[in-house]
Formats: structure tokens, sequence, C-alpha cells
């Protein structure tokens, strides 16, 4: 899960031993945030994840494009073609897609054309391209890649709207208000892909474990000879990074601390929360077939710099190429910031989450993602300005062997 790891793993990595709980062996001293038992009862059982290294299928590295301001979405001219962007949307792309998508495909309307190119064809690209289309456009993707070789899909698909979506500062007073308006119409958007065949889009319960206390775990103080993003060009701490999600704390489903009596897992401390998310195989498909349906085109073909456009017949352009700006469009205030998922056959008898020890488990019906977050408490500084775009087995073994660990003490 690409998350907020300041909510959700400070108090879940762990560098102690094991702690266990009644029921599961020692009796460890009861924490000071344990609410109250609930009365004798059975446990809650889950069934465990076979998470094990010699299950794995797949690991995919992903660079998510993320920039200091948030995405970008202006609009440039470039000869007789207006260039509408939207990129770097950080590790929130699945989930800020569609609003983001209404506020280009607005500035596009607003030129009064009937028929828009679409650059590129991940998740940020396919939702441009539909909503034009909802509102009344002809609409042309042109595309180095289809959905399933882009980096949309390498990602582990959960709703984080503000996951190093922007930092704090250089986004500025107005971004905030922009972020919200992206995040409500998303939430709202992916709510009509619920309950369909397939389940595109659905919900998971996901429980975030933790061997000690929640909070007593924060992350390191800002060092201030490392400077900040104002001095560096480059973010240096967790705290520089943009946390919104009290703005929409209304609509979004909120954790909740178990009592033991609650907590399926052998660990002390657990929260458990409701999280929408993505099955990409479905809702790729799903986008995809819409896409087709309402006449849309697809064009296979690799932009090399800004005078290509000329190439194209269409004057008005949504530009969605992701990290790749970075490049075709020599945007350098695109940051890479690497991510791994790695992945086990699906489980259909263990559909949830788990957050632990600085990793994430996903188990969706397209697979059982697993995946480092922060084993050292860097928060959301794992993996700033590294574009090492391939696999390390190393950190899928350790990711995998945290759980392998727990499920074992599940009797999995
Ligand atoms: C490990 C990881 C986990 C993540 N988890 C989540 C999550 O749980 N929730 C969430 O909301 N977000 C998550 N993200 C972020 C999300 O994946 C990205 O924000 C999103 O995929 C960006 O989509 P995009 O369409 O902009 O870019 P891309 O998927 O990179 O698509 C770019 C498209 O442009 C095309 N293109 C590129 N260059 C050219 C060119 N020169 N010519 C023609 N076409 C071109 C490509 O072929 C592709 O079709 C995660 C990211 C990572 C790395």
């Amino acid at each position: 899960m690409d998350v907020k790891r300041r909510h959700l793993v400070a108090g879940s990595f762990a560098l102690g031993a094991l702690a266990a709980r009644p029921g599961w062996g020692t009796t460890p001293d009861k924490p000071a945030d344990t609410p109250p038992s609930h009365p004798a009862g059975p446990r809650p059982k889950l069934v465990p994840i076979r998470a094990q290294l010699d299950q794995l299928t797949d690991i995919k590295v992903c660079l998510r494009p993320f920039r200091a301001t948030g995405p970008r979405l202006d609009v440039e001219k470039i000869g007789d073609k207006t260039v509408i962007h939207n990129y770097g949307h950080g590790g929130s792309g699945w989930s800020l897609s569609w609003g983001s998508a209404e506020i280009v495909v607005g500035k596009a309307a607003s030129t009064l054309t009937n028929s828009v190119a679409v650059i590129g064809c991940g998740v940020i690209g396919l939702t441009s391209a539909l909503t034009a289309q909802r509102a009344g456009m002809n609409v042309t993707i042109y595309t180095k890649a289809l959905l399933p070789h882009t980096r949309s899909v390498r990602a582990n698909g959960s709703w984080t709207p503000d996951s190093r979506i922007a930092l704090t500062k250089p986004a500025g007073d107005s971004f905030p208000a922009l972020w919200e308006q992206m995040a409500r119409y998303s939430w709202k958007t992916y709510r009509d892909y619920l309950g369909l065949p397939g389940n595109p889009i659905d919900f998971r319960d996901h429980y975030i474990l933790s061997d000690h206390p929640f909070g007593e775990h924060t992350a390191p103080p800002p060092d201030p000879a490392a400077g900040d993003y104002a001095s560096t060009g480059k973010p240096q701490n967790t705290a520089e990074f943009a946390d919104y999600g009290d703005l929409i704390k209304d609509i979004i489903p909120q954790s909740v601390l178990l009592s033991d009596a609650e907590n399926p897992f052998p660990v002390p401390h657990a929260k458990r929360r409701a999280t929408m998310m993505f099955n990409f195989g479905a809702y790729g498909h799903l986008l995809l077939s819409e896409f087709y349906q309402a006449g849309g085109k697809i064009v296979i073909k690799e932009f090399h710099g800004p005078a290509d456009l000329k190439t194209l017949k269409e004057d008005v352009i949504i530009n969605c190429p992701g990290y790749a700006a970075h490049d075709w469009w020599q945007d350098k205030t695109l940051i890479p910031v690497r991510g791994q998922t790695n992945w086990l056959p699906p489980q259909h008898d263990a559909l949830y989450g788990v957050n632990y020890r600085g990793a994430s488990l996903l188990s969706k019906t397209d697979g059982v993602m697993v995946q480092a977050l922060d084993f050292t408490g860097i928060g959301e500084m794992v993996g700033v300005g590294n574009s090492f775009e391939h696999a390390d087995r190393a950190e899928a073994a350790k990711a995998i062997g945290i759980f392998e660990e727990l499920f074992a003490r599940m009797g999995g």
C-alpha cells in the first residue's frame, strides 16, 4: 500500500523483538492504549495468507511521478497546439485520476473543441480520455504503451490520495482546495464502479499491526544540516510532505482501534479500516472497453519532444505521460520516487490487507501484493530521488519474510 506512513507505519514498524499477547503464548504488560477487553468470546479468525518467497510470481518496479508543487495541470501553447498537462501525481495517481481528469477536460472544453488527443494510456490518460468522451468529445489516445505495460499497473492500487502528492510549502496555500476537489470527485466516481462483475473497485478490511503502542515510534526530527527542498531542490525529510487527509475525513472510513477480543492477529496492537482498492485487471479492462464502446481510437506512437506534436491532427492535446515527462517534455521538476511491488498468487479465501513492521500486504483478486514500505523509519523519504527501475529480490524477500513469520504464528 502506498500509505501515509506517518499514520500507519509509525506504529507498525518495529525494531524490537516479538511481543506476544494473551492467548498467543506469553502475557505482556498491558499497553497504555489498549482498549478495554470485550467479554470473552471466540477470537475472530482470518485465513492465513500463503506469503512465501517460493510462491513469488512477479516483481514490479515503478517510479512515482512526484512534483513538489503537486501535479502539473496548466495549459501551454506550442505553435498552434494547445497542450493541457495532466501529470505528476506522485503516489496518488490512481486515487486522484477522475478528479484530475475533470479539471483538465474542463480546460479542453473551454477551447470549444470537439476532438482531443490524449497522450498516454496509464490511469491518468485513460480517465482523461473517458472524461473527455463523456463531455461529448471525439478522443484519440496516442501512446507508447497500453495500460498493462505502463507504470500505473506496477503500483499496488489502494485509495491513497495524498501519498507523496506534494510538499506542503512549495504547493502553497491554494493547492489543498484543488486537492480536495480532485479527491472528492474521484471518490464519488469510484463509487459508481462498486458492485460490478469482477469487482473492478472494491473495499477491503485493512489491518495495521504493531508490536508497540501506536504513536510510540515517530519519524526522526528533521536534521537542520540536511536542509530542505528550498535549499537543496529535493525533499530532505518526511515532515516536508503534505498531509491533506483531514480535509475529506467526513467521507472516508476512519480506522478503529481493536480490542484484544476483536484482534485476529498474534500482535498486541491492531487497528482496522475499510480501504477502497482497485483490481487492475478488471478495472483496466472495463475502462478500455468503455473507451472503445464510446468510439475511442488508440494509436501506438512515441513522442521525442514537443516538436512531434505537429504530426497530430488534433489542436487540443491532454498530455499524460507520467514520469516520462522528465525526459520527453524535459520537465526536471519531476522527482522519481522508486517503489516495488512483489506479487504472489491470488488467495480468494483471504481477501484482506495488513501493514506490519514496515511492510504492507494486500490480498486482491488479481494477486497478493507485498510491498516494503519503510524498514528504517524515514517515512515518505523512502525511494525519493531513486530512479533504479529494476527488481530488487532482497527487498522482496525481506517484505515477504515479515508476513511469512506473522502467518506462521497464526498456523499458516
Ligand atoms: C510502488 C507504487 C505504488 C503505488 N501505489 C499507489 C496506490 O496505492 N494508489 C494510488 O493512487 N497511486 C499509487 N501509485 C502512484 C500511481 O501508480 C501513479 O501516480 C500513476 O500510475 C501515474 O499514472 P500516469 O498515467 O500518470 O503514468 P504512467 O502509468 O507512467 O502512464 C504514462 C503513459 O504515457 C505513455 N508515454 C510515456 N512517454 C511517452 C512518449 N514519449 N510517447 C508516447 N507515450 C508516452 C506511456 O506509454 C503510458 O501509457 C503507486 C506508485 C508506485 C510506484
